[in-house]
């Protein structure tokens, strides 16, 4: 067979969502000769129309329906209705991803063993660890044409990059550099390199950018295995009388209902969509949702202890321009409670464009302190903060009674910081101001976290079916042909950016599913 498929062919893998996770996936599964359908809420837009404009960008790619917020988060007061920030479009959020690309550290794939127990925190180790990764972390670096790997070239360093490198290497920090970027450096994979255009989060015009849009899809398209179908919102996933999944039910791009029956089903939507979603296909047999039966479906919640600092500087440096997260200081990513908190954190360049720099400096501010700052926007260097923060229980999302176009219940995210994830992000702040201050800043400026763009943890990976919702593969504990394939799987959260370990787990799952294939397994 061959797509397009039928919407009675029972022989279909279904994944929900095309991003990261189910982006890869999905090319993945089409790569070994499977079957595959993605379906996806967005659009598909092609770097053709991508707009070089914030706003207009955040238009055309986020996730702006509604949402709610509770919990002592700024978030729930300044954004209360977009708690996070993520794509709706195919290629999910890896259109508007930077390309950061770091493994995770050995000990933060069992923070419960290194760290103890934190009161207030739901730390658990992963039922998998680093060695296990290692050979996937190797295939999506070569897929991905990460930077620093493979012999491939660092980006070159642009002006944000070089304040934040003279700073950090002044206070004594050593391991300084351009980062491991998926961003080409050179041509590769049919793709150009790095023009420098500093519009990275808006999609990235000329294709140096990977992303599951550009860099994946295509290539499971080409094998007439796989089928990507936009504006499809999966309402519910259905499942037989022996409990196994048998399909799902999307609204279409007119919005009317339709049925696809699958041979098993992956659920990639990011960390607020995949719990909604299974909390949305509850039924007589599985009262609370599907996979739910721990009831941690939903829970433990993480975002990464993330802020901001801005140095100003008294004469201009143009942050704007070039590649916008080329640049990064991993002294802090260690683990050493010597510093008041567990875990560690990344400093990474940032620049946001002035009309977000605007909303996002002090939101919902406005006065001397806020306007003189903007004056002074060209004289400005950013970084961001990159952090580990505690996975807590009550940290959540729920069903709200407010129903979305479709009739589905919005997503509900309650979230407290931990103490620990405070003591982290201050520790940061104040490292953060040596760097711009050790090499002449004239002020410094701590922002506060942005909508979240790192969504995890919310359906765990726990070697217990108590602790979590899916095993060390993926496949939920409940369910045999049911997977969760994107960030929503992390046991806990590490100091690095997710994507890389989201597009390797991706990977690693692919070749679960097909082993279990042959085998008549699923
Ligand atoms: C501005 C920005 C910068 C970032 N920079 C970095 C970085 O430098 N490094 C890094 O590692 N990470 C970065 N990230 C985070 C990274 O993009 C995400 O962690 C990653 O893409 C998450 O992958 P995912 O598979 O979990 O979900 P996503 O990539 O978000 O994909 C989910 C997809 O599922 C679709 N979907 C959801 N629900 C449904 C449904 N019910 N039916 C159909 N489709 C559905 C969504 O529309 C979306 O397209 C950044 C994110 C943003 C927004
Ligand atoms: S700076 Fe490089 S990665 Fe960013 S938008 Fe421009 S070409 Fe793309």
């Amino acid at each position: 067979m061959a797509a397009p498929y039928d919407l009675n062919d029972s022989s279909v893998f279904v994944i929900v969502g095309s991003g990261a996770g189910g982006g890869t996936l999905g090319t993945q599964l089409a790569l070994k000769g499977i079957d595959t359908v993605i379906l996806e809420a967005g659009k598909r837009h092609e770097t053709w129309d991508f707009i070089n404009d914030e706003w207009d960008s955040f238009s055309q790619l986020a996730w702006t329906d509604k949402r709610m917020t509770s919990g002592s988060w700024d978030i729930s007061r300044t954004f209360p209705n977009l708690p996070a920030w993520i794509v709706k479009s195919v290629g999910g959020s890896t259109v508007h991803w930077a390309g950061a690309s770091l493994r995770f550290q050995e000990h933060e794939f069992k923070t419960r063993t290194h760290y103890g127990e934190i009161a207030g925190a739901n730390l658990l180790d992963w039922p998998i660890d680093l060695k296990e990764l290692e050979p996937w972390y190797a295939q999506a670096e070569d897929r991905m044409g990460v930077t620093r790997t493979n012999g491939i070239p660092g980006l070159p360093g642009n002006n944000n990059f070089k304040v934040l490198e003279a700073g950090a290497k002044k206070i004594g920090y050593k391991e300084v550099h351009t980062g491991r970027m998926a961003i080409n450096s050179e041509p590769r994979d049919d793709r150009g390199s790095c023009m420098q255009l500093g519009f990275c989060f808006q999609g990235c015009k000329s294709g140096a950018k990977w992303s599951t849009l550009v860099a994946e899809i295509p290539k499971g398209e080409a094998t007439g295995k796989l089928e990507v179908r936009p504006e499809c919102q999966v309402l519910r996933i259905e499942h037989d009388a022996q409990g196994k999944v048998t399909g799902v039910v999307y609204a279409d791009a007119n919005g009317v209902e339709q049925r696809q029956k699958a041979r098993a089903v992956a659920v990639a939507g990011n960390s607020i969509e995949s719990p909604r979603l299974l909390l949305n296909s509850h039924s007589n047999q599985f009262k609370d949702g599907l996979a739910n039966s721990s009831g941690q479906v939903g829970r433990n919640y993480m975002r990464h202890t993330t802020g901001s600092v801005y140095g100003i500087f008294d004469k201009p440096v143009h942050m704007y321009r070039g590649t916008t997260m080329a640049g990064i200081v991993r002294d802090e990513a260690r683990h050493d409670t010597s510093r008041g908190f567990a875990g560690g954190y990344e400093f990474e360049t940032l620049s946001l464009g002035l009309p977000f720099m605007a909303a996002f400096l002090d939101p919902q501010k406005w006065g001397r302190d806020f306007s003189s700052a903007m004056d002074q926007y060209q004289n400005m260097a950013g970084l961001w903060i990159v952090g580990e923060d505690m996975p807590r229980e009550e940290n959540r999302i729920t069903l709200a009674d407010e129903k979305d176009a479709f009739g589905m219940p919005v997503a509900s995210v309650h979230f407290e910081d931990h103490e620990n994830d405070t003591a982290m992000r201050n520790h940061a702040y104040k490292q953060g101001s040596a760097i711009y201050e050790a090499v002449g800043a004239v002020r410094t400026i701590h922002t506060p976290p942005y909508p979240s763009t790192h969504n995890l943890g919310t359906n765990r990976m726990s070697e217990k079916a108590s602790d979590g919702v899916v095993n060390r593969f993926g496949q939920t504990h409940d369910i045999p042909n049911l997977f969760v394939s994107d960030g929503s799987q992390f046991t806990t959260g590490a100091a690095e950016n997710p994507t890389l370990t989201i597009v390797a787990l991706a990977l690693r799952q692919a070749d679960h599913i097909a082993g279990r294939m042959a085998r008549g397994e699923l």
